[in-house]
């Protein structure tokens, strides 16, 4: 028999000053800032070659040897299937562009693509024993973790705010999660996580606050490469909340690039969009700061973007820069007329944070930032049909027991 390697990871690196600590026990933040998993991916690429995903299942599971867990036994999974990319002549012709496509991880359990994060941390979480998690949550986080814990058999406990979407409140609820609404915000509810860890004895899930939900998260970007057949596009649009979405792909191409996987070296500009009601790290940006400053009044419509401190804000900017991209934000009272146009023009069903980057993308084309023979991937993360109180929908009703006058039909 012969035994096949499937872990690679060497250890865990402090983000913030690059101290090494160990894996395979349990490790939240060093110096109150995110770690990074590390492989040996020397050693990775001597085992596999990218040809080797050819035959394995649609799955984010497909990426294995560049993922941390090591006994598969351990992993919790909902079935995440690999999200489709699809050109968007409609949409791209209406901003003025050509080569425009939108990945879609509404596809996945619960509806969007905090089920790669959540999916990657449970399983690590039963891998180092823990029976209990708790997190805050803006909105779609809560739910995904309730339903992976429920798959796991953990307990869970959500706290979110009190004016979170009413589906991202019920479905914790409807996953088996204890549901807490907090009058206040995300990072209210943060702090009350980490004050209640020791009498409850939870295991802390926050964005960033454990080093696996971006693993899971890089899955994105492994699979928007692997889509490309290796070539990736010249601009990425993606919406920027804790930010774990946009640093995971920018690790995932890192890892890429070492592995020598890439037919082409150079790598996308990373544009990290958010709203003007909430855009600490496009500020952070504007300003030349490599630390944000959270916003007075932190306000919109795009719920997973209401996150007025982020704990890797430095790990978005870092990638932002080094990519040749840019943090930007969109005019919040647009955000439901775009999140209509991509509906309609599209059938995706876009959910209003991603409606922000296609509000940035509309600027970036008018200003020169962005060329319009350009290809550009811009994320829809989640699902419309989430957010009822976006949609802003009055439809007309018809007395079927009297004649319609058809002319008034249109
Ligand atoms: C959480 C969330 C975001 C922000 O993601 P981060 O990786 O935390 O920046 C964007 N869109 C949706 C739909 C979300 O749920």
């Amino acid at each position: 028999m012969t035994i096949t390697k499937t872990n690679f990871v060497t250890h865990l690196e402090s983000a913030i000053d690059g101290t090494h600590l160990p894996s395979g026990t349990i490790q939240t933040l060093h110096e109150g800032r995110p770690l990074w998993v590390r492989y040996d991916l020397d050693a990775l690429a001597q085992s596999m070659s990218r040809d080797d995903l050819q035959s394995r299942p649609q799955s984010m599971w497909r990426y294995r040897e560049l993922l941390p867990v090591v006994d598969d036994a351990n992993i919790v999974s909902l079935d995440e299937t690999m999200t489709p990319l699809m050109r968007c002549p409609r949409l791209g012709a209406k901003l003025g562009m050509k080569n425009l496509l939108i990945k879609d991880e509404s596809r996945l359990p619960t509806g969007s693509f905090k089920a790669r994060g959540m999916a990657m941390a449970i399983s690590m979480a039963k891998e180092l024993g823990i029976t209990r998690v708790a997190a805050p949550t803006a909105g779609n986080a809560g739910g995904a973790m309730a339903a992976y814990a429920a798959r796991a058999g953990m307990e869970c406990y959500v706290f979110m705010p009190s004016d979170t979407p009413i589906v991202n409140r019920y479905e914790a609820a409807l996953y088996g999660a204890k549901t807490y609404l907090i009058d206040g915000l995300i990072n209210d509810c943060g702090r009350l996580v980490g004050e209640g860890k020791e009498a409850m004895g939870w295991f802390d899930l926050s964005t960033l606050k454990e080093p696996y939900r971006i693993e899971g998260k890089k899955t994105m970007g492994l699979e928007l490469a692997e889509q490309m057949e290796w070539k990736l596009p010249d601009a990425i649009l993606y919406p920027t909340g804790g930010g774990t979405g946009l640093i995971g792909m920018w690790k995932a191409f890192a890892e890429l690039t070492a592995l020598g996987w890439l037919e082409d070296p150079i790598k996308p500009r990373m544009y990290s969009c958010q709203s003007s009601g909430c855009a600490p790290i496009s500020n952070a940006f504007e300003a030349g700061e490599r630390f944000a400053t959270a916003p007075d009044d932190p306000h919109t419509i795009a719920s997973g973007l209401r996150v007025p401190v982020a704990v890797g804000d430095f790990m978005i900017l870092d990638a932002v820069r080094a990519s040749g991209g840019k943090a930007l934000a969109a005019q919040e009272d647009t955000l439901i007329g775009w999140m209509n146009e991509a509906c309609a023009l599209e059938g995706i069903a876009l959910c209003p944070e991603s409606a922000a980057c296609l509000g940035v993308l509309d600027h970036a084309l008018k200003s020169g930032e962005i060329d319009p023979d350009e290809t550009v991937v811009l994320f829809n993360t989640g699902a419309a049909q989430k957010y009822v109180e976006a949609m802003e929908v009055e439809l007309p009703t018809l007395d079927h027991t009297k004649a319609i006058d058809w002319a008034s039909i249109h």
